[in-house]
């Protein structure tokens, strides 16, 4: 099969994959091969061909938004054809702490599609079973992509942040996830606020009927009940916070962060404002988020790479260039 190759020994400057023919993946018990219609491209995607996060192993095909049909390793609830979703929690070992607790995401032992195991920037893949997700009627392989990090992981985020109906809610970048977010606040009467750098996604912030839209040095007007952050980076963090209310939240939707930048806890964090982390997903958050897609219609907006296009599909997640999500089409 065609897949792109991340080997770790090209880390940046100069990071890229390598297209290339490798054999398609052998059966496993637990599992299913799935040929792979689309694969959402993800900021983490470019954390790991980066080094922002450490290489596991030396070489690893990235892509954990994929869709994929059945083409082995069929059972009764999955048969031969059957068209689902997986995401970046490829398994979790059900048997730590965790996992006991209701908390998979933050299993001690889990494997990450794309990461620690291979993924969909490729023809087919390999999958376990109880990791794959039914997909919502009513949207094709390539709207439904973006749905299964950025889409998934963007609902967590909301729930961390603990929003409720009607409150007033920043959202701090707006790249893939953040406009599927949005359509949920929306949808739970919040008032939506976005502070983003890229030009484009500004302009996407106010298209999707955001209710104030600002660049990056800009202050919200009103305080924020709650907000998430999105970008890569510390200094959004802060800037989010100094945007709170007292009692007020900001949960971190990153996998990775440049640095934290020493604040005034006087002033910032003082009032019982609070941050929290946004940690993996659960299979739970992936089921109720996929059926309040179906409900909402969310829609997202899409540009289409061929498998040969992965490496420019990266730069336009990382450039900011990208309209909606990026989706890899194998
Ligand atoms: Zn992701
Ligand atoms: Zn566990």
């Amino acid at each position: 099969m065609k897949a792109a190759i991340f080997k770790s020994i090209h880390t940046a400057p100069g990071w890229f994959l390598q297209i290339e023919d490798v054999p398609r993946p052998q059966l496993e018990a637990g599992h299913v091969l799935l040929r792979v219609v689309a694969c959402g491209v993800c900021r983490t995607d470019l954390h790991i061909v980066e080094g922002d996060l450490p290489a596991v192993r030396p070489q690893l095909i990235p892509g954990h938004q994929i869709v994929g049909e059945v083409v082995e390793g069929a059972t009764a609830e999955l048969p031969l054809g059957t068209r689902v979703g997986v995401s970046w929690m490829g398994g979790v070992d059900g048997d730590c702490w965790y996992c006991h607790h209701g908390m998979e995401n933050l299993c001690d032992k889990p494997t990450f599609t794309g990461y620690t195991v291979d993924g969909g920037y490729a023809e087919y893949v390999l999958v376990r079973t109880d990791f794959t997700f039914p997909l919502p009627a009513g949207l094709d392989d390539v709207h439904v992509a973006p749905l299964l990090c950025a889409g998934i992981i963007g609902f967590r985020s909301l729930r961390v942040a603990g929003v409720e109906h009607g409150e007033r809610v920043g959202l701090f970048g707006f790249g893939s996830s953040a406009s599927l977010a949005i359509t949920i606040l929306q949808s739970w009467k919040c008032e939506v606020y976005v502070v983003t750098r890229g030009e484009s996604h500004r302009n996407l912030a106010v298209s999707l009927g955001a209710t104030w839209v600002g660049k990056e040095d800009e202050k919200p007007p009103v305080a924020l009940d709650r907000a998430v952050t999105f970008a890569p980076s510390g200094k959004v963090v802060v800037s989010a916070l100094a945007s709170l209310r007292k009692g007020g939240v900001v949960a971190i939707n990153a996998i990775h962060l440049d640095h934290m930048p020493i604040f005034d806890y006087d002033k910032l964090l003082w009032g019982e404002r609070q941050i929290r982390s946004v940690a993996n997903m659960t299979r739970q958050d992936a089921r109720d988020f996929l059926t309040i897609a179906q409900t909402l219609n969310i829609h997202p907006q899409v540009t289409l790479f061929p498998l040969n296009d992965a490496n420019k599909a990266l730069l336009a997640v990382k450039e900011e260039t990208e309209h909606g999500s990026a989706v890899i089409v194998p």
